[in-house]
């Protein structure tokens, strides 16, 4: 596809993946539209930022006229809606961030993406995409058994789902009111290179390697389904190349794992890779904290219609993929390491007084 395509959020961890791939393996003209919050890295574009098909623009997804501005300076063909607030505990410290970016920001996206759309060419006008990208953790908690499918009833029990569930709603509403071609994807928890050492994985994966304690939340058995970003990054183009306009797709892994075998699998392969020099395993860091309160039991995925429409499916198994994260973490220190001085320590979030 030789055409422009903005990507919202495209410093951050699935939106540099994203970006990275449009440039590596397209040839797209790439605009990253991003507001380098504490989550967004352009560290994390080095390989790509002086590629001639790669433009940043330094703005906020709440600011209609600077949106104005980018939609008639770029002309693009296809809209990637990635930037948002994405931390659950962050959600409970400070939800009107995630107001503000999630929902006011997205549907400001949703609003100059039609004035734009409204205005092309019908040959443009009929081929223009805007792909919200949204989570599972919408649907909220599932039981010991089931699955989310595209029919599953909205129960978001965080500030952040219940502000994602908002911007999917509007998502749907200027689809099917203003005829704005709109897809939209929700997908289980997602892990790789270059993910910000808030989230479970690289967080256990510093923590270790600092000789801190690993903190397991409650009993350490709530279940989530995991993808590796990349596969992620394959899905949302099958959905923007070939999906049917207005349709929701689901996306997971299939690999549901509860957290405690997360953890236990991060410890065997840094013991692995770099034993602690005691000759204990770095399991014997691990430590159960107070539970996240209102923490879903269980997510898990029902892909088959991503599978059967557009032919999706990982390429990647959980356990290679796991560890390619963990040696990447391991040779990356130079990314990591600023954020660990800076704005992300380790300290727990997210307790409700
Ligand atoms: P992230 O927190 O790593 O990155 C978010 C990016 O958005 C950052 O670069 C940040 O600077 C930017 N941003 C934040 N507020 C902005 C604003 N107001 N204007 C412009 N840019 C802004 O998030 P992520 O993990 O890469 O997630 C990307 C998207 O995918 C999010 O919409 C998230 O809800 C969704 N998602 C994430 C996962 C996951 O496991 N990480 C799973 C499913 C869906």
């Amino acid at each position: 596809m030789s055409r422009t395509v903005l990507v919202t959020g495209g410093a951050g961890f699935i939106g540099s993946a994203l970006v990275r791939h449009l440039i590596h393996c397209t040839d797209c003209r790439v605009v990253n539209v991003d507001a380098l919050t504490y989550a967004g890295r352009l560290e994390s574009l080095h390989e790509v930022a002086e590629s001639p098909r790669y433009r940043f623009e330094h703005v906020d997804i709440q600011d209609t006229s600077a949106l104005l501005r980018v939609f008639q300076d770029y002309s693009p063909a296809a809209v990637f809606h990635l930037a948002a607030e994405s931390h659950v505990d962050r959600s409970i410290d400070g939800p009107l961030d995630f107001v503000r970016t999630n929902v006011v920001g997205t549907a400001s996206l949703l609003a100059e993406a039609r004035r734009y759309w409204s205005q092309l060419h019908e040959k443009e006008k009929r081929d223009f995409r805007i792909l919200h990208v949204s989570t599972d953790e919408v649907y909220g908690s599932l039981g010991s058994t089931g699955h989310f499918t595209e029919c599953s009833s909205y129960d978001p029990n965080s500030p952040y789902s219940a502000s994602k569930a908002a911007a999917d709603h509007f998502a749907r509403v200027w689809h099917r009111v203003y005829g704005l071609p709109v897809l939209l994807t929700n997908c289980s928890n997602n892990f790789g290179p270059f993910q910000f050492p808030e989230k479970l994985i690289p967080h256990m994966i510093l923590c270790a390697l600092e000789g801190r304690e690993l903190p397991v939340y409650g009993d350490g058995k709530n279940v989530r389904d995991w993808l590796y970003v990349e596969d992620h990054v394959r899905a949302l183009l099958a959905v923007l190349e070939q999906g049917r306009v207005g349709e929701t797709y689901i996306v997971g892994g299939d690999a549901e794992r509860q957290n405690i075998q997360i953890v236990h699998a991060v410890c065997d392969l840094l013991d692995e890779f770099r034993p602690r020099g005691d000759g204990l395993s770095y399991r014997s860091q691990i430590t159960y904290v107070e539970d996240r309160r209102a923490h879903d039991r269980r997510y898990a995925i029902d892909a088959t219609k991503i599978h059967a429409e557009l032919d999706w499916r990982p390429v990647e198994s959980f356990e290679s993929a796991l560890r390619r994260t963990v040696q990447w973490y391991l040779e990356s220190q130079w990314w990591w390491e600023p954020i660990r001085a800076g704005t992300c320590g380790g300290e727990r979030l997210g307790v409700v007084a």
